[in-house]
């Protein structure tokens, strides 16, 4: 099966080859952990972890690492030279004027006025959320998530290499890249130095204009000993550049040169511009990733989504009801933050949420009819298989989802006469979708009353089990009434008791 991508270097959809043979090596752009991650995000993380999931089951190994940004991300980052304010300094004054970052439990971050901390709890936030959403590369080892703030020695080894390669420059406590020593700048963005030239002054003060060998010349390094997270440097004690952190730690984890690179539209430029020139210019090398790929943005019911506007929803405020009035199952809104294009302008709607809640009822239970017909036992099917030859082909169609869900709603509507082979033709294609879990999501824990200790949702379930077992039918009872009102749905299944959450 030939694959095809779209390629926002070449402007042009490709033909897909890893660099190994059997495995992929891809490097996605995560949160930066000053608040919880909003629908958009995940939109765009998801986004990756379809491609990931989707060349896994066509024969892939994916070696996916992805970034958590717990430092130098600036509020004004479109010329990045350390404009305006670190977004960790943002949340820390939010937390201290009460606003608790919109959201933060209270009591949750000990100490306000320490940035790690606040870190460490949006960064635990995102994991759960991600895990939730069915976010691969957050089930995996740590090592595939990777944090700014371990990498500042390799950065300022990076930053050491480029300076004797001739591409940056230490000019009053500040590294600066020099864009005009790589010509290739400008080319995944189209922003070439020419166009930069004119539109890029206006928020440089002079003195930093006199001090830049190039307006469009982006920071690596600036001293700076006031800044909340600071290190010490050969430039002066301070902090790095949004920028750098990535080409290190792609560089680290999959190495030169890389297969996939993903990211939001909005990080074309200056953040992917950026992490070409600084990546190529410490390897010498002329590509950094054979492919870049761009998720769109998420609109909320036709607007751009905006605090101000009122539509601005994080993942767990849609999981929560904030959206709808009622909680969504973590399915649902993954169906619905992958079911549209990655390269169309995504609209989230209530009435988009129902209809995904309504699909993924759809696959839940005829996931859960072949269970029955079968104990759970599938047969073994290769990616031959018609059904999931035709949904694997659609989606090496430059991921397209519509037409791969549109080979799976006719034939689950239809005849199943071998449901073992049915159950592992799905089983395959919700290793894609991952929307149709029998099991309970990672985290989901409920304790039972008067018992202190939170219980994952399958061990009472097997405790149910044993209290019929044992005719204990009021023991069996409680455990049923606790599942069903932390919004369970209870049945029995020939592999014993079965909880699934609440769809919608
Ligand atoms: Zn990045």
């Amino acid at each position: 099966m030939e694959i095809r991508f779209y390629n926002t270097l070449s402007h042009s959809v490709e033909l897909f080859h890893p660099i190994d043979a059997n495995e992929v090596r891809m490097y996605s752009c995560g949160p930066t952990v000053y608040d919880y991650a909003h629908i958009g995000n995940f939109r765009s993380f998801l986004f990756a972890d379809l491609i990931r999931r989707f060349l896994e089951v066509s024969g892939y190994r994916v070696h996916h690492v992805m970034n958590i940004t717990d430092v130098g991300h600036m509020t004004e980052d479109a010329v990045a030279d350390g404009g305006g304010e670190d977004k960790m300094q943002v949340a820390m004054r939010k937390l201290k004027e009460g606003k608790k970052s919109g959201k933060a439990q209270e009591g949750a971050i000990e100490n306000p006025d320490d940035p790690y901390q606040i870190a460490a709890y949006f960064t635990k936030a995102f994991l759960a959320d991600a895990k939730r959403l069915g976010m691969k590369v957050a089930f995996e080892h740590p090592q595939n998530v990777l944090h700014a703030t371990a990498y500042i020695d390799e950065m300022l080894a990076m930053i050491r290499d480029l300076i004797e390669r001739g591409h940056a420059y230490a000019a009053q406590g500040v590294v600066y890249y020099s864009v005009e020593s790589f010509p290739e700048y400008g080319k995944l963005s189209g922003n070439t130095l020419d166009k930069v030239q004119a539109g890029s002054g206006g928020r440089v003060s002079e003195e930093e204009l006199a001090t830049k060998r190039h307006p469009a010349d982006f920071m690596l390094w600036k001293a700076d000993p006031r800044h909340i997270m600071k290190w010490d440097s050969p430039y002066g004690q301070g902090y790095p550049g949004w920028h750098i952190e990535c080409s290190v730690m792609a560089r680290k984890a999959l190495g030169d040169v890389i297969d996939i690179h993903t990211g939001g539209e909005d990080l074309i430029f200056p953040h992917h511009e950026c992490e070409i020139a600084q990546t190529c210019g410490a390897t010498g090398n002329d590509r950094f990733a054979n492919f870049w790929m761009h998720a769109r943005f998420l609109m909320v019911e036709g607007e751009k989504m905006s605090k101000s506007k009122g539509n601005f929803f994080t993942a767990r405020d849609i999981l929560g009801g904030k959206a709808t009035g009622r909680a969504v199952h973590p399915a649902v809104l993954r169906f619905e933050l992958i079911k549209s294009h990655y390269r169309a302008n995504m609209n989230f709607t209530v009435k988009g949420l129902a209809d995904s809640a309504s699909a993924v009822r759809k696959l839940i239970e005829f996931r859960q009819s072949l269970d029955e017909k079968t104990g759970g036992e599938a047969a073994t099917v290769d990616a031959s298989h018609p059904v999931l030859k035709t949904f694997l082909e659609a989606l090496s169609d430059d991921l397209n989802v519509s037409g791969a869900l549109g080979v799976v709603f006719p034939w689950i509507a239809g005849d199943h006469p071998d449901p073992h082979e049915s159950l592992a033709v799905f089983q395959e294609i919700n290793c894609v979708l991952s929307v149709a879990p029998i099991e309970p999501f990672e985290g989901d824990a409920i304790s039972l009353e008067g018992e202190g200790e939170e219980l994952p949702v399958n061990d009472l379930c097997r405790q149910m089990d044993d209290a019929r077992a044992r005719k204990d039918w009021s023991a069996a009872d409680t455990i049923r009434k606790t599942l069903q009102d932390a919004g369970y749905e209870v049945r029995n299944s020939p592999n014993g008791t079965v909880a699934t959450r609440q769809l919608a």
